[in-house]
Formats: C-alpha cells, structure tokens, sequence
C-alpha cells in the first residue's frame, strides 16, 4: 500500500487563492462562514478534495448549517476542515477566526485580549483569551530554522536584559531576565533611497531566547540553535562569546563596546532589534512576568520576520498545519495530532 501523502498546508505556494490588500477588501472576500470555509478549502485542496477516507476526487457535499464539514459524494463520510490547525474544535466561527488571525497579523504592534475581545465583539473574555492565545501558539513554530548562512551578509548577536521592576528593591536586575538575541543584517542596494541611512544596513530575519546567564555554555548554545555554522557572527568583546570560533562560527568581536558611538557603529541593528522589542513589550502588554516571556519572545519574532509582509503573516496563522512539520495523513484523522498549546497561559 502506498504511504499516505501528508497534508502540507503551506500557504505561501498558493499564489492563485486571492488575498486582501486592504480592510474593504478583506470584508469582500470573507464575509460570512461560507465564505471562509470555501477559501479553508481551497487552501487545503489545491487540486480539488480528495477524500480522505475512500480517495473519492468528486467535489463533496457542502452542508449550509456546518460550513466547516464537508461530507464525501462516494463514502459519505464527513471531513472537517479545521482538523489539524488551531481552529480545530472550536465552537467559534470560522469569520471570527479569520477575522482575528487577521487582527492579529496586521496590526503591527499586536493587541490586549481586552481589546482583541471589543473588536470582534466576542461575549466572554475568555473565549478572546483564547484565540489570541492559540494564535500565538502558531506564531511558534514556522521560525524554528536557523538564520545567517548567506556570503556577504553577517549576523550580529548580543543579549540584554529584558522587563522587570524593581518594586522598590532597590537598582539592579532582580526580576529582570536575561534575553540573547541574533539578527541579519542585510544590505540595500546603493544608490536606493534608503541606501545613505545606517550605510543602507537594515535588519533580516531574528532569533530571540530566554537565556539562564552570560556564560559560553549559554551564549554559545543559543547561537548554535539560531545561527547555521559558518556564518560570520560580530559580537562585543564580552568572554561569553569567545568560543564561537570552536563552534564553527566565523567570530569578530568588537572591542570598547562599553562606548555607544563604538556599539552604534558596528552594532546598530541589533540594538535597533532590542529598543523596538523593550518598547513593544511594555507598550502593548505593559511589562510582561518572566514565566510568559517566551511566548512573547516569539510573538515579537513572528512579527519582526513578516513586518514587509502581514499577509504571509495571517495565511501562516490560518494554515498553521504547514509550519515545520505537517501532521501526516494517520495522525490528522486517528486524532493523535496535538496542537501546540502554551499551557500555561490557559486562564
Ligand atoms: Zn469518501
């Protein structure tokens, strides 16, 4: 018997399916349930159903009362189409899910489940908690591939510490933690616009983690998890990073980082990366505990990574199957599929 072929609901391949560009557009395109549920459809048969159950190909039955269910022409046997993203069980209706992945993917600075709840007029807070939370959790895992590998383009790295307040403890970095940080740093091309800002450097894709100190064990396992071997890596002269050599990193410290004209120079974007994640931390969530940090950590790095493209942000939530590893065909329908879930922030 041939293996069943994993359902991979990558949406960035689905060039033909329209997109909003605009607000306007977006309620022309999904105004109702049927609506999304065509479009869920689409997404995952490209080529047309198939069933999963007798590999019927026929266009299924379409129940007006269950838009999320599509039943088989041959075997009869229903199929839904949230199984396997974070839809999946949910009494909420596809619009508001859809309308909330979009929220969430466009408004830049992300968005209180107070206000996510007023905006799509949703009861119960919790119901919004939860959504805004399972979003989230799918802002998780299409990034877990490592960044830098390019020639000519290096990768500044460097840690800070995030969040906090002291209480009147006194100064210091009591319930602060510690966040390490690598980003991209690419070129534009001379002679654009925005060439003569930054000597026209700017920031590519980021990694960022909870990291328990600033030792070489610590610093140099975050940077073995984000960056690809070989990649040119500039750092400060801190010893926590004097290892990188070892680890199969082209490294180039820069001495006197103490000096901001020194650390404005030859790492810009880095601490550009750092001001904008402590602004929107306390900006949008007003400070954030330690234990949740991660999940924003990430939150912040989905964002940063599809800033240039929100659209690509929203289909990645709605299709959050095809992140890193599709469920296969068995575990879609035996139901041993389990969605990411941040269990701790389950109210
Ligand atoms: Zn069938």
């Amino acid at each position: 018997m041939k293996a069943p072929t994993p359902i991979v609901m990558d949406v960035n391949q689905h060039a033909a399916l329209p997109f909003p560009q605009s607000l306007p557009e977006f309620q022309r395109l999904f105004p109702d349930d049927m609506a999304c549920a065509a479009y869920l459809e689409k997404l995952r048969w490209q080529d047309g159903f198939v069933c999963p159950h007798c590999r019927e190909t026929g266009v299924p039955f379409h129940i007006a009362t269950r838009p999320g269910v599509l039943t088989c022409r041959k075997c009869r046997r229903q199929t839904g189409l949230t199984v396997g993203t974070v839809m999946e069980r949910s009494h909420t209706p596809l619009s508001t899910w859809f309308w909330a992945a979009y929220l969430v993917a466009s408004q830049t600075p992300g968005m209180s489940a107070v206000q996510f709840q007023r905006q799509l007029g949703i009861a119960r807070y919790e119901t919004a908690f939860q959504i805004l939370h399972k979003l989230r959790a799918g802002m998780v895992r299409p990034d877990q591939d490592r960044i830098g590998g390019r020639t000519k383009e290096h990768v500044e790295v460097d840690e800070s510490w995030i969040g906090g307040r002291t209480r009147g403890e006194g100064r210091g970095v009591h319930h602060k933690v510690l966040v390490a940080c690598a980003v991209e740093v690419r070129h534009r091309k001379p002679g654009t616009a925005q060439d003569k800002r930054r000597d026209g450097r700017y920031a590519g894709r980021v990694r960022l983690a909870v990291v328990s100190d600033r030792s070489g064990k610590s610093l140099g396992g975050f940077v073995d998890g984000a960056v690809v071997p070989g990649t040119l890596i500039v750092t400060d002269d801190w010893s926590g990073y004097a290892g990188l050599r070892k680890r199969g990193y082209d490294h180039h410290a820069i001495a006197e980082c103490g000096d901001p004209e020194v650390a404005d120079e030859f790492l810009p974007i880095i601490h550009l990366v750092f001001a904008n994640l402590k602004t929107w931390l306390i900006g949008i969530h007003h400070g954030v505990s330690a234990q949740h940090l991660q999940a924003y950590l990430n939150e912040f790095t989905f964002r940063f990574n599809r800033r240039f493209y929100p659209f690509n942000a929203f289909r990645s939530l709605v299709g959050i199957a095809g992140g890193v590893r599709a469920p296969t065909y068995d575990e879609l329908y035996s139901g041993d599929w389990e969605h990411p879930t941040c269990s701790s922030c389950v109210p």
